[in-house]
């Protein structure tokens, strides 16, 4: 666990989230400031800064990330009109938190992928 970390204090239970799923590796939780009616974050447990140093560090736990996703895309009955998955990375990715994330974003139409 990175001590200052934001994300690690909530998979230590220091800071509070709203919980959709939990495996022994992931966990997902409502995202504080919404961007969707759906907006979910999926992150490793193990502290990784973003998603290329995970993926490089670890495939299969990033594989694992990606199927907790995929579940709580499911779970929250976006697996008809679908969903957007995304990993914001570094500062032009318009990354905030240094822990490594997926957001799954749906419940409504999404529009344009960038903002223009
Ligand atoms: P990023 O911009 O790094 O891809 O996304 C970070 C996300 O974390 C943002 O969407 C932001 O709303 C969310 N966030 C920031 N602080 C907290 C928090 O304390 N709890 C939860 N659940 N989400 C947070
Ligand atoms: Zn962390």
């Amino acid at each position: 666990m990175e001590t200052d970390c934001l994300f690690c204090k909530i998979v230590a239970g220091e800071i509070p989230a709203t919980v959709v799923r939990e495996t022994e590796t992931t966990l997902a939780f409502r995202d504080i400031a919404p961007k969707a009616p759906v907006h979910v974050l999926v992150i490793p447990k193990e502290h990784f800064v973003d998603v290329v140093t995970m993926a490089q560090a670890d495939p299969e736990l990033t594989g694992a990330v990606m199927e907790t996703a995929a579940t709580v895309a499911e779970q929250e009955g976006l697996g008809i009109d679908g969903f957007r998955l995304i990993f914001n990375t570094g500062p032009w990715g318009g990354q905030e938190v240094f822990h490594a994330h997926a957001h799954v974003l749906g419940g409504a139409p999404l529009g344009p992928m960038l903002a223009r």
